[in-house]
């Protein structure tokens, strides 16, 4: 008896046996089948098929339907779903589940339908010009039909006021024909390609244009270069060649609402069609954009993390742009690593993969002293721009107000007395971190979670960034009454009101999400940013990301020391990214920028470090640590999770882990079971285990029993756990 295994879309780590009709042909492995579970109908992927089963043969389920002769994916692509279920230790059908478009879960076929076009039949084709008179609406239906005789689309019709009825009474007549054109072809090769000229390449962009395009084969190439330094352009032509081979190209960004300029310029280079995919379109459109990359329709693909996913018939080459960028790593569920799985697929397609960066992870750069990569560097401005000189202002001693000391203030006023424009980076959204009883101390708390919640003014409420809570701010201390509340502490709102009252008659634009919420209003405020004359920007992260502000000339970080302390060991790298990539927002144009710092910690070494040596002698310095500590990338962790309501569950849950990996001496530190950094989250009490190795394998042998022994305990039932290999938050 021939039994096939199927991953379907749920949370078990299994597999589940199901028998076929006899006489059925066996499906390979990969094609979706329609199958019976418990009450419902799912469809999931052929894994395998095997001739025994552990279930009684009385008990196992027919298969209810084949759905396709072809696997959904392609080979590699397969094989990665495998792997990255397994390393990341997620059920290989949930992750499948993630990787397929909604529609190609719910059964939609994987190809799409060829179109429909009516036609006249050679009978139609042979009716004398006005052989239908009496009847006028088919007289000019045949017309149209006459004067297009390769068919027309219903749309078609529609549009050039050709009715329904009359197209299905001339069907009727056996004038014309409704058939489905022949399937598109392939590799629809667009000459000429370009769409403009590409830039004269400089002399370092020229050497790493070679250099890339001198390989075909699988190879990870560290695409380093300062910010404006020109890899735009570097991925550009590279791309062409790789397009002109014929073959597909698949390029991964950080987030597609922040960089609408980068995919832009891809648009405007090649004349190709280029698929975007990103969490906003509907399921239609991830449909055919699917299934347009499998079939090799679309040659360039631009997306977000989960578009490593896409299938590809002709894969050429993989760009992961800003690969340091921590959307990149997915922080629920499948908790998978775009990076790191695009050059895992890189490697199974045997294509090159370009990793860029101006600040590259300390992953990428251990990765490169290992020999792993190579690295190319740009190290010049391209086009001319200047780098912008970074100090640091000393607050030791200052009075500040509303976040900025009087130099800052100073420096504010005489770049917009100049014209030109100032951006003011605050992490932090609302109005205020904290609101405070000046009479007794009381502060507002958020009664779901250990945090306090942010006063917001625009609307009023206040709002809690962990859980999402919302209430209206006490108008008296709910402690002693008093109406002394004060909001404390300085975030985006705050700096915005503080600036337009110091500077009338200036456009101030806050960005950060509460300001971009409504649909096309980050486009609006870009707008408004690029327009010339004096302004100042103020935002969060968002405006961190890829866009370029060539106005700029003053970039001011009221606040980096909350950084230069993070509990989280990856603390400092981040702040050294988010700095360099802040500053490379500035000064683009034909004005050189500057970047100041307000800090209590001018002499703080990673500081130090940075602004007199740039970014890699302080990566190269954070490594030395990490290698002294044992940590990523000298160590290896995977960080296992449980929350319940109760505080006592996870906590049990987690020592027994913690218990079994001593006992069991798998060769793996185990660091706790404790609190997590915020203990109560929405209601749940949130305990942590992080376990430590020294090599991957070691690791992931443990995981290999560690994680079907917990599924098996009864107190993993009490408690909702999860395990994140290779965390990059440990929150
Ligand atoms: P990056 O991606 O490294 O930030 P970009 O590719 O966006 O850099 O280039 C920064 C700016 O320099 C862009 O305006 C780009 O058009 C320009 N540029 C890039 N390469 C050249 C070149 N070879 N000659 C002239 N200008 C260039
Ligand atoms: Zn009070
Ligand atoms: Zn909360």
């Amino acid at each position: 008896m021939k039994l096939i295994q199927v991953a379907l879309p749920s949370p078990l780590r299994q597999v589940f046996d199901y028998r076929l009709p006899a006489g059925a042909a066996i499906p390979v492995a990969g094609v979706r089948v329609r199958v019976p579970f418990g009450r419902q109908a799912l469809i999931g992927l052929v894994t395998d098929v095997v001739s025994e089963s552990d279930v009684p043969a009385a008990k196992l389920k027919l298969v209810t339907e084949v759905l396709d002769i072809e696997p959904a994916l392609p080979p590699a692509l397969w094989t990665l779903a495998r792997w990255a279920a397994q390393y990341y230790q997620h059920p290989l059908g949930d992750a499948l589940s993630q990787m397929l478009p909604v529609l190609i879960r719910q059964g939609e076929p994987l190809l799409a339908p060829h179109p429909q076009v009516w036609r006249l039949t050679a009978r139609g084709q042979a009716l004398v010009p006005d052989g239908l008179r009496r009847a006028a609406r088919q007289q000019q239906a045949w017309q149209v039909l006459n004067e297009h005789l390769q068919g027309l689309s219903s749309t078609a019709l529609q549009a050039l006021g050709v009715s329904r009825e009359a197209l299905l009474a001339l069907q009727e007549k056996e004038l014309v024909e409704r058939i489905a054109l022949a399937a598109p072809a392939t590799a629809i090769a667009v000459t000429p390609l370009l769409a403009e000229a590409p830039l004269a390449l400089n002399t370092e962009q020229a050497a790493a244009l070679s250099l890339l395009t001198a390989q075909t084969g699988f190879r990870v190439t560290l695409l380093q270069g300062i910010t404006g330094s020109g890899k735009t352009e570097v991925y550009l032509q590279h791309i062409e060649r790789v397009l002109q081979a014929g073959k597909q190209v698949l390029i991964l960004v950080p987030e597609i609402g922040l960089t609408p300029q980068t995919v832009a310029r891809f648009r405007a280079r090649f004349r190709c069609a280029v698929a975007v995919l990103h969490s906003g379109l509907t399921d239609n459109e991830r449909l055919s954009a699917w299934r347009a990359a499998r079939a090799g329709e679309v040659s360039l693909m631009i997306g977000t993390r989960s578009a490593v996913f896409t299938p590809m018939a002709r894969p050429g080459l993989i760009i992961v742009d800003e690969e340091h960028d921590l959307s990149f790593k997915q922080q629920e569920g499948f908790r998978y690593h775009g990076r790191d799985v695009a050059v895992r697929r890189a490697q199974l397609e045997n294509i090159p993969i370009v990793l860029g960066s101006a600040t590259p992870a300390l992953e990428s750069i251990a990765n490169v002293q290992a020999g792993r990569y190579q690295r190319l560097s740009l190290t010049q401005r391209a086009g001319g721009a200047q780098a912008p000189v970074v100090r640091c202002l000393d607050l030791r001693g200052q009075p500040v107000q509303d976040g900025l000391c009087a130099a800052a203030r100073q420096a504010i006023t005489e770049t917009l007395a100049r014209g030109e424009q100032v951006l003011v980076f605050m992490n932090r959204r609302g109005f205020a971190p904290v609101m405070l009883c000046h009479d007794c101390g009381w502060q507002a708390e958020c009664s779901r979670c250990d945090a306090r919640p942010t006063l917001h003014r625009d609307p009023v409420r206040l709002h809690c960034h962990h859980c999402g809570f919302e209430q209206a701010p006490p108008r008296h201390c709910p402690s002693c009454n008093s109406s002394d509340l004060r909001p404390v502490g300085v975030g985006t709102e705050r700096l915005e009101q503080a600036l337009i009252a110091a500077h009338p008659g200036i456009p101030v634009h806050r960005v950060d999400r509460d300001s971009t919420r409504r649909k096309g209003a980050l486009q609006g405020l870009l707008d408004e940013i690029h327009k010339p004359g004096p302004a100042i920007l103020v935002g969060t992260q968002m405006l961190a990301k890829g866009h370029h502000f060539p106005r700029v000339t003053l970039v001011l970080i009221p606040d980096v020391d909350g950084a230069l302390f993070s509990a989280d060991f990856r603390g400092g790298e981040r702040l050294a990214q988010l700095l360099v990539q802040v500053a490379g927002r500035a000064g683009r144009g034909d004005k050189p920028g500057q970047m100041w710092l307000q800090t209590h910690q001018p002499e703080h070494p990673l500081l130090v470090t940075l602004l007199s040596q740039g970014y890699i002698a302080a990566a190269r310095a954070l490594l030395n640590e990490r290698q002294l500590l044992g940590l990523p990338p000298a160590g290896y962790l995977a960080l296992l999770r449980a929350e319940a309501t109760r505080a006592d569950l996870p906590l049990t849950f987690l020592q027994q882990a913690a218990v079994e990996i001593v006992q069991g001496k798998y060769g793996v530190q185990a660091w706790g079971p404790v609190p997590a950094p915020m203990a109560r989250k929405a209601g749940l009490n949130r305990v942590h285990l992080l376990l430590k190795a020294d090599d991957r394998k070691t690791l992931h042998a443990l995981l290999a029993t560690l994680v079907p022994w917990l599924d098996a305990l009864p107190s993993a039932r009490q408690v909702r756990w999860s395990i994140d290999v290779d965390p990059q938050e440990l929150q």
